[in-house]
């Protein structure tokens, strides 16, 4: 079969390779769709620790060409999608209910063959069952999904609350679609690029902001701003200094900011303590999707989650590596690599 092979840091290419099969506690899954994502730059780029060589791929759904002999609850026809991230289930964490801290987590399409594949091995306590009418393209937003899922489980929004989110990439955007399911009545959104501001605002977002024409603090949380005072909650999506440190001033008094993005190990971002403390602010850091991903399923069943208008572009694997290989095209939100 053909596969998208991460063969070393910057060497990445499609690849015939052998058709894995189902072990006795394995799904094999004929990929429809698989999402790129910023790890998977990240990986060729070697900024982040995996196994090579390895198939890339962590976001994708599809239907089940074969199941193992233990393998219950499943069959051969079913569409479903996998959380790739695995568990050991006996460390500490995993002991705790912390899987997403599990010390012996390995992730498919890292650590093991993902899903930029014509097949995916998936074990099927990672699978989960879609509808068999889903568009075929929509399970591969799960993965995101569930880690925004996570997000906003840790930021407790009640009806009514004010939201900030800062940054408009995939993660952003299905954050402040959540946020308005969650029933925040007021939704602000930063972001560099026009066309995601627009898109923001077509999915839920009561406003937003440009980061590069004015102090978007005084513009949001200034006397005249939007929301002078500060906002409930803000999630820190974009991964970079500048945004970290807007969370924590955005906040109000008594405000959770949540930690999604993903800086660079390593990178420093500056605050006062004595502001963390005097406001009680509440920093929280969120990783992952630990048992998000049913959830996640069923709300993009439901058709709750606007899934369409966050596709930029469907490639075929022979166009994966360079998409990998090369950064966003402006605009640009999500990718999709469709095997067939
Ligand atoms: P993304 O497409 O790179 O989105 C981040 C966006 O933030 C950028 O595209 C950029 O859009 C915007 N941005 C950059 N600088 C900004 C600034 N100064 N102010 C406001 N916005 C700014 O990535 P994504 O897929 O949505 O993911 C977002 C972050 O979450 C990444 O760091 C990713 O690694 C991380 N992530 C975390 C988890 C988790 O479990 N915690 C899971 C998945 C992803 P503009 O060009 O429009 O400004
Ligand atoms: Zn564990």
């Amino acid at each position: 079969m053909k596969a998208v092979r991460l063969e070393g840091v910057g060497g990445i290419a499609l690849r015939e390779i052998g058709k894995p099969s189902a072990g006795p506690d394995d799904l094999l899954v004929w990929i429809e769709a698989c999402g790129v994502c910023g790890t998977d730059r990240h990986l060729f780029h070697g900024e982040f620790p995996c196994t090579p060589p390895v198939t890339l791929g962590h976001e994708f759904s599809g239907i089940v060409e074969a199941i193992g002999t233990a393998v219950s609850g499943f069959s051969v026809g079913d569409r479903v999608t996998g959380d790739p991230n695995i568990a050991c289930g006996r460390c500490p964490h995993c002991h705790a209910g912390r899987i997403n801290l599990c010390h012996n987590l390995i992730a498919i399409g890292i650590h093991r063959d993902g899903g930029f594949a014509e097949y995916v091995v998936l074990p099927q306590k990672q699978a989960f069952l879609l509808p068999k009418d889903l568009k075929p393209t929509h399970g591969a937003l799960c993965e995101p999904l569930g880690c925004c899922l996570h997000g906003l489980d840790l930021a407790q929004i009640k009806p009514g609350s004010s939201v900030a989110v800062l940054g408009g990439g995939v993660i952003g955007l299905l954050t402040v679609q959540l946020a308005r399911l969650a029933g925040a009545t007021t939704i602000i959104l930063s972001t560099r690029q026009a066309s995601r501001r627009a898109l923001a605002e077509e999915l839920g977002a009561t406003a937003t902001v440009d980061p590069r024409a004015y102090d978007i603090i005084d513009a949001i949380v200034g006397p005249s701003g939007l929301l002078p005072g500060g906002v409930d909650v803000v999630f820190e999506c974009a991964g970079v200094r500048e945004t970290v440190e807007q969370s924590m001033r955005l906040a109000k008094a008594g405000g959770t900011v949540v930690v999604v993005g993903v800086m660079p190990q390593g990178m420093k971002a500056e605050f006062e303590p004595f502001d963390l403390l005097f406001r009680e602010l509440k920093v929280l850091g969120s990783f992952l999707n630990p048992f998000t991903h049913r959830r996640a399923a069923d709300l993009i069943a439901s058709g709750a989650i606007e899934i369409d208008k966050l596709i930029s572009r469907q490639v075929p694997l022979e166009d994966a590596a360079e998409v990998i290989a090369n950064p966003p095209a402006p605009g640009e939100v999500k990718v999709l690599v469709v095997p067939r």
